[in-house]
């Protein structure tokens, strides 16, 4: 499958047609957000196996994994905002101090205008168009840009967009680096970016040319911190699934464990059972275990194997040709070794051992502000201790990833992991300006006089 790329000289006029279409307040009524946002909703439910066959062909995504992580969050989103788009943009009417009694203060919720959205392949759908859900719902006009290594779904995400979204107001346009680079010149009025830090920080650099609004979806190393009382086979079953979901290329996969010595030995005895539970004694025969996106991805992470200077004590094969790589659990890895540099993204999951809790902490914290922190612990006490002392974009206690399926928690990073924050209401809240109003009445004219000069002893009173 070849993806056609976007001749970038058709970038100003489909901007400048958006931007048309916004000026002349069409995506403004609510009747037709809330008909739009039904029609996103239908063009995920009405493709749903035309979209698993595209995710399974490019990540071996499986049925489940594809229904609830990338059409079933969507499907959910549409109506939860279809259902609560009334209230999120309404005026929102404030308190006032006793000198402003008089004026009525209020916010309205404005659309921001025109915006762009850039997606990455690990989640293509999803990434896509759960920032569309609220983008739609703020009343802006839009331009989506998939990732061009997710080939297949991009394909077909782009056949079914303009079949079901109104033209007028939301396009996508498909291309690499040099085409979003192209993009990135023109004037949005938000930019929504997932991906990597080192392409954010290029983002936030074009964006500061018209000083734009960014959304920063990034990733990290989410590091999971296993105190001595926890529930061994649980904790194993939860990890499993963690790192297994979509292959480890998830941004808020668990990265690497934090624990000590017995606790490693105790974890590496229990996690054959659990990935022999869920994926069977060959997993690369299993319809649930995903595949590596493209080869360099799959060679990026056979070298991080090749030079960790850790033991590999579970897993470790691997075929090129059928980019699968088994669940790998690494022991003893050093705290500078390769593994512990770059976001591993992958299955992969490194063990370093810790003296105890307090050095966990103080190891997560000389290191960049991660996306998610997974502590376990029997003991609430302890929970907290941690919490109070790290700081995360989110967190799951007990377990991992599950936060993400919140509509009602913000999802985002904090520090190098990103910045700003969506999911239901807080991503209508990203395309939304709030804006201020006071109204202030042609009466009590008399009563307000003391703010006229000249100025006396009195007025300073009031
Ligand atoms: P990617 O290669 O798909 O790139 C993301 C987007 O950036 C694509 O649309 C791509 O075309 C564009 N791009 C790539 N290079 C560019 C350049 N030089 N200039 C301008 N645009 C460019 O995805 P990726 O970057 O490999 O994504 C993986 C990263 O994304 C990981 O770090 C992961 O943790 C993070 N991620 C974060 C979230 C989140 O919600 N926080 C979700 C998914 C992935």
């Amino acid at each position: 499958m070849v993806l056609r790329f976007n001749d970038v000289k058709e970038f100003p006029k489909l901007i400048e047609d958006l931007q048309t279409s916004f000026a002349k307040h069409l995506t403004k009524p609510l009747g037709y957000r809330k008909k739009q946002l039904e029609q996103l909703y239908n063009l995920v439910d009405e493709n749903q196996d035309e979209l698993c066959e595209a995710l399974f062909k490019d990540l071996h995504k499986s049925k489940i994994e594809s229904t609830l992580a990338e059409i079933g969050i969507i499907r959910q989103e549409c109506l939860d905002a279809i259902n609560n788009l009334d209230e999120w943009a309404s005026p929102e009417y404030v308190k006032t101090s006793m000198i402003h009694k008089i004026n009525k203060c209020h916010i309205r919720k404005e659309p921001v205008g025109t915006v762009l959205i850039v997606g990455t392949w690990n989640y293509p759908i999803h990434i896509l168009l759960l920032p569309l859900v609220g983008a739609i719902a703020a009343g802006c006009t839009v331009l989506v840009k998939p990732s061009e290594l997710a080939v297949n779904t991009a394909a077909v995400v782009t056949k079914l967009f303009s079949q079901y979204l109104d033209k007028n107001a939301y396009r996508i346009v498909n291309g690499g680096a040099t085409e979003t680079m192209s993009l990135l010149e023109y004037r949005f009025d938000h930019i929504f970016y997932t991906g990597s830090g080192a392409v954010g920080k290029i983002v936030m650099a074009a964006a500061a040319k018209y000083l734009t609004p960014v959304t920063l979806e990034l990733g990290g190393k989410s590091p999971v911190i296993l105190a001595d009382d926890i529930d061994i086979p649980i904790t194993a079953k939860r990890l499993v699934w963690g790192k297994s979901f979509n292959t480890g290329q998830t941004c808020i996969a668990p990265d690497y464990i934090l624990c000590t010595r017995e606790i490693q030995e105790a974890l590496i005895k229990e996690i054959p059972k659990a990935i022999k539970n869920s994926y069977g004694s060959d997993p690369q025969k299993s319809p649930d275990y995903g595949r590596i996106i493209n080869q360099r991805h799959f060679d990026r992470l056979s070298n991080l194997l090749s030079q960790t200077k850790g033991k590999i004590v579970i897993g470790g094969n691997s075929d090129r040709d059928d980019l699968y790589i088994e669940l790998t659990i690494v022991s003893d890895v050093p705290k500078n070794d390769i593994l512990t540099q770059e976001e591993i993204f992958g299955p992969i999951l490194p063990i370093v051992v810790v003296e105890n809790v307090d050095d966990a902490i103080k190891y997560i914290n000389e290191r960049d502000t991660p996306l998610a922190l997974y502590p376990f612990s029997k003991n609430d006490k302890t929970i907290k201790y941690i919490l109070d002392n790290t700081r995360s974009g989110g967190t799951v206690i007990n377990d991992t990833m599950l936060h993400a399926s919140v509509s009602t928690l913000p999802f985002g990073g904090a520090g190098m992991s990103g910045m700003g924050a969506y999911h239901g209401r807080y991503t209508f809240d990203t395309f939304t300006h709030k804006r201020s109003v006071m109204s202030s009445p042609l009466a009590f004219e008399k009563l307000l006089a003391s703010r006229y000069a000249p100025h006396n002893e009195f007025d300073l009173k009031l």
